[in-house]
């Protein structure tokens, strides 16, 4: 802190440490309001001390990346997908692809017909109408063809389920920490995420993936997942699970 442009000190690059004095203050006389004021605190200014920097906005006065974001950020209720998008063991990448398809906002061919686009916006798979998220997930016969071979994995997800259905049925029976309830939401984010890639790859670089290529990324990224955690108990259905995905059971204790 500089008090010279307080008009209280002879330099103009004067600091705190020149009013002090063998941790005594040694102010000159006040000459202004401001001086005044500040010299009537001078009390309460605890000297001899060493100096800490505090965090006022966080809880423990230290930095907290999080304490930062909770002061900052805009609060609203919850909704009530967010489960499906942040859950342990969920990829960060899979969950904002899964963020912006939850609420519609990828550039699918049916947001940029909106928007003026005069391109070509039919879907890139099956090339049978415009493309859009419903159809992307999974309704496309490409992209149904691999969520239907996930499935036969993951017995809890009823194959039938359009988008909407998927979520509702989600938000309802995916939230439990369980191996099936984690399961079945690092299936349907890692779908997403890869059926969304194979479809930019195909738009912006020309490189078909086939269906068996983006089901084995699927069943890779789920299963590296799921055998990188030891947080699941031994029970009947959690082996079933392993069996299903070809995990070795002692991810289980
Ligand atoms: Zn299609």
């Amino acid at each position: 802190m500089k008090y010279n442009t307080l008009n209280a000190s002879s330099r103009f690059d004067s600091k705190l440490s020149s009013v002090l004095n063998n941790s005594i203050w040694c102010w000159k006389p006040a000459r202004s309001e401001a001086l005044v004021e500040i010299q009537c605190h001078l009390p309460d200014v605890p000297l001899g001390i060493v100096d800490k920097p505090v965090w006022h906005i966080a809880r423990k006065g230290s930095y907290a990346c999080s304490d930062t974001w909770e002061f900052f950020r805009d609060k609203k209720p919850d909704v009530v997908w967010w489960h499906l998008i942040w859950f342990p063991l969920a990829i960060p990448k899979q969950s904002f692809i899964l963020w912006l398809a939850v609420q519609n906002r990828l550039t699918t061919g049916d947001r940029l017909l909106v928007w003026g686009f005069q391109g070509d916006v039919n879907c890139v798979f099956c090339r049978h109408g415009v493309e859009s998220r419903d159809h992307l997930f999974f309704e496309c016969s490409f992209s149904s063809r691999i969520w239907l071979a996930c499935l036969q994995r993951c017995p809890f997800i009823d194959p039938n389920s359009d988008w909407q259905s998927l979520l509702d049925d989600g938000c309802i029976h995916w939230k439990k920490k369980t191996l099936a309830g984690i399961l079945c939401r690092l299936v349907f984010s890692s779908a997403v995420y890869n059926i969304w890639r194979a479809r930019n790859e195909v738009k912006f670089q020309g490189h078909p993936k086939s269906e068996e290529q983006i089901l084995k990324l699927i069943l890779w990224e789920v299963r590296n997942r799921i055998s990188g955690s030891s947080r699941f108990n031994k029970t009947r259905e959690n082996i079933r699970i392993c069996q299903y995905w070809n995990l070795d059971c002692s991810v289980l204790h």
